[in-house]
């Protein structure tokens, strides 16, 4: 994780070193990375695209490393985790017979008022 070091360079650029799977150490720039912090947990992570092999890396950043790269210039990017993480989920995950039920269904013209029927009856249980 901490293979992120910096330099300042003769002008305003600051080169960033940092650790691609396949070409080990590249040498990059503020605007070749992007930084990303979740808003829910704070957990941050880094990514940018290895100027050898072209692929794409990310990596987890500790506070240490996103502030690090926040301060050299490189831009950053705040996500929030998906709502579906907190729904509340009733009911017994579905089968793949669940699946058909519901292809089946879909074939109908009313499926919609067939699947608010269930949906209620469901619920009153
Ligand atoms: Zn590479």
């Amino acid at each position: 994780m901490g293979s992120i070091t910096t330099k300042d360079g003769d002008g305003a650029v600051t080169t960033i070193r940092a650790n691609c799977p396949s070409c080990g150490d590249v040498q990059l720039t503020a605007d070749d990375l992007t930084v990303r912090v979740c808003a829910d947990d704070e957990r941050g992570s880094y990514c940018f695209r290895c100027p050898e092999c072209l692929g794409a890396v990310a990596k987890e950043a500790s506070r240490r490393i996103v502030d690090l790269l926040v301060s050299s210039g490189v831009r950053m990017q705040v996500w929030r985790l998906p709502a579906e993480l907190s729904e509340s989920r009733v009911g017994a995950p579905l089968t793949p017979d669940d699946l058909l039920d519901f292809h089946l269904l879909l074939t109908s013209d009313s499926w919609f008022e067939q699947l608010a029927t269930e949906v209620r009856r469901s619920l009153n249980r």
